[in-house]
């Protein structure tokens, strides 16, 4: 395994989840490596994505939680809110994480180079002017927020600095409808924005099912976001009093921040790829095999950047997979087909393996169950808040093969729920579970009546 032609036996670019899941599992492993990283330990799931974005998720949270307490004897005049708290707790709290991710690497005895990494040559990798070599390079820098072209779209935040502004924003344009525009509208709405979302289709949250979407979207709109279909930015001017945003036929918007979360490309820009034979997909991610390997031999890629679910623990389980394949005992690649997922929207959505549309192309003859209620917090709340919950049965299998729900802590209660799904649970097997009284989550095994 070792080769002493080279400094390093692994050099990973990019110390983000799935860089440094790959690089401490091959130390530990024995193997000599080495990760360089320019910016933050911890990539984007750190520093700006899944733990600052739940933190805020938990803040905006209280802010209707105090409502729906007055219904259960509580009073709370006066709550007030105070922005650069939350931003600078979250500030402290990154910087804790990024030393422990920074101990993870030293403890494993993988070496940290602080720099920008560019290709120089076969097996030779240039970080500021320094030349390091390695008999296997493993390209793990992620993707970055991608903005149209737009008029006027320089004046647009991506999810890079809306953690961290300044100013609280009183009205805030959130453009684009997956899981960063919405989980931010719900955000803002809840820390007392005035928050309009706009989504250039019919229905947002593409990919999902789409019961799932219509109910999500009712749903917010409810909580108070100003959600709108078939509506895209056309310019954004700076005026006297903040933002101005044309809409085209949607008339105009004032706002004093827009954030465009409208989808992440490959962070490969400044890597001199250009020196290598590597192929891309057809969405222009790295291709790779089921070994991570790119077309140039020495050269592999796991994470985002590959293309598949861009998701913290497909990266971890990839990085994992990489290092007992080269430096261990051999791996599988991660099975893909039923990955769990959650958007931490208000309310949540969670979801594992197929929706209704992708069901029936793939299986045929499907059943379809459903429940939709309030949920019993909001009884006394008063709150006109609910829940969906749906199941997709393949009917010559009985098996479940498809998951869903919006509905508060859905990530939680489908994450338990996935273990069932990848089991291979049938139908049967949901029903003679017994349920959890009172809870949300026995509607999964108390619905009998197939919907569909
Ligand atoms: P998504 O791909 O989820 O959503 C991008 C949105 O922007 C889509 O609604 C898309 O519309 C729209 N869009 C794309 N191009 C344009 C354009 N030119 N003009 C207007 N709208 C446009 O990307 P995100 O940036 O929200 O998130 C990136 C990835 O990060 C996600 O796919 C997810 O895997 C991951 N992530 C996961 C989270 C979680 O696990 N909770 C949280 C946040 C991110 P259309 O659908 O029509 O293409």
């Amino acid at each position: 395994m070792k080769n002493s032609c080279f400094d390093y036996d692994l050099l990973v670019i990019g110390a983000g989840s799935g860089g440094v899941r790959a690089a401490r599992t091959a130390a530990s492993l024995g193997a000599r490596v080495a990760v360089v990283e320019d910016r933050y330990m911890g990539g984007t799931c750190v520093n700006v994505g899944c733990v600052p974005k739940k933190l805020y998720v938990y803040a905006s949270e209280y802010g209707k939680g105090f409502t729906d307490a007055a219904g259960f004897g509580w009073s709370t005049e006066n709550v007030q809110f105070d922005w650069p708290t939350l931003r600078d707790n979250k500030k402290t709290e990154i910087s804790r994480l990024n030393r422990i991710y920074e101990r993870l690497l030293d403890n494993a005895g993988a070496t940290i180079i602080h720099g920008r990494a560019r290709l120089h040559d076969s097996n030779v990798v240039d970080v500021d002017g320094q030349q390091v070599s390695a008999e296997k390079v493993l390209l793990a820098t992620g993707t970055w927020p991608f903005i149209p072209p737009f008029t006027g779209h320089e004046h647009a935040l991506s999810s890079n600095e809306i953690f961290d502004l300044d100013d609280f924003p009183d009205r805030l344009l959130v453009i684009g409808g997956g899981y960063i525009a919405t989980e931010f509208a719900g955000i803002f709405n809840g820390l007392g924005s005035r928050v309009t979302q706009l989504y250039r289709g019919d229905l947002f949250m593409r990919g999902f099912d789409s019961d799932i979407r219509a109910f999500l979207a009712a749903e917010m709109l409810k909580t108070g976001v100003d959600l709108r279909f078939n509506a895209n930015p056309q310019s954004i001017e700076p005026s006297s009093d903040g933002l101005l945003v044309t809409l085209g036929n949607q008339g105009n918007l004032k706002v004093d921040a827009v954030l465009a979360a409208t989808g992440r490309r490959p962070n490969i820009e400044g890597l001199n790829l250009e020196i290598t034979d590597i192929q891309y997909t057809k969405n222009g991610f790295i291709a790779v095999d089921k070994c991570f390997q790119t077309a140039e031999p020495w050269l592999y890629a796991l994470g985002d950047l590959i293309g598949g679910p861009q998701l913290t623990p497909v990266a971890l389980a990839q990085g994992t997979a990489f290092a007992h394949q080269h430096y261990g005992q051999g791996s599988q690649a991660p099975d893909l087909e039923y990955v769990p997922t959650a958007v931490f929207s208000q309310p949540n959505v969670g979801t594992v393996g197929h929706t209704e549309e992708t069901a029936r192309k793939m299986f045929g003859d499907v059943s379809i169950f459903k429940s939709e209620f309030k949920p019993m917090k909001h009884t006394l709340s008063g709150k006109d808040e609910r829940s969906l919950m749906k199941l997709i049965v393949d009917a010559s299998t009985n098996r479940v093969v498809g998951l869903h729900m919006v509905g508060p802590d859905a990530g939680e209660i489908v994450q338990g729920m996935a273990v069932a799904i990848q089991m291979g649970a049938t139908k049967a097997d949901f029903d003679r579970t017994i349920g959890i009284h009172p809870t949300a989550a026995e509607e999964f095994v108390t619905m009998r009546e197939p919907v569909g």
